[in-house]
């Protein structure tokens, strides 16, 4: 059967062991396909670390500015936002009030997972992901 060492690797595996490469003069890629698969994943954790500490540093700078907009937005639409929300509570009165105290410690439980994820997609969002 035939085959070559991995450089990175140093093992000898048959050449359905790497990825084809057309560009090569042996027809395959030089790494085998388990040592690019794992440059591949570091590659994309590395980026991933890069991206999120970028994303960190973008709202770190900007935040400011997010906190404005969200100021903005609120102060705009205060009596909407109210409104909406007394609304919402004087229909549903008994059932937020039961479901409330059923579930206090689930809902504020949600509540704060949400706002966490919340945060983190915005955050993803924020344009720093490539
Ligand atoms: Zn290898």
């Amino acid at each position: 059967m035939t085959g070559k060492v991995c450089p990175k690797c140093d093992k000898w595996k048959p050449l359905d062991g790497f990825h084809k490469n057309r560009t090569r003069p042996s027809g395959r890629q030089s790494y085998c396909k388990i040592c690019l698969n794992k440059a591949r994943k570091e590659n994309y954790k590395k980026n991933r670390e890069r991206d999120l500490k970028n994303c960190a540093e973008w709202y770190k700078n900007n935040k400011e500015h997010c906190v404005k907009v969200a100021a903005v937005y609120r102060k705009a639409n205060k009596a909407e936002i109210k409104k909406a929300s007394d609304e919402y509570y004087q229909n549903n009165k008994d059932k937020w009030r039961a479901r409330h105290y059923a579930n206090r410690d689930e809902i504020l439980k949600r509540m704060r997972d949400r706002g966490a994820r919340k945060r983190a997609e915005k955050l993803e969002a924020a344009s720093c992901v490539s």
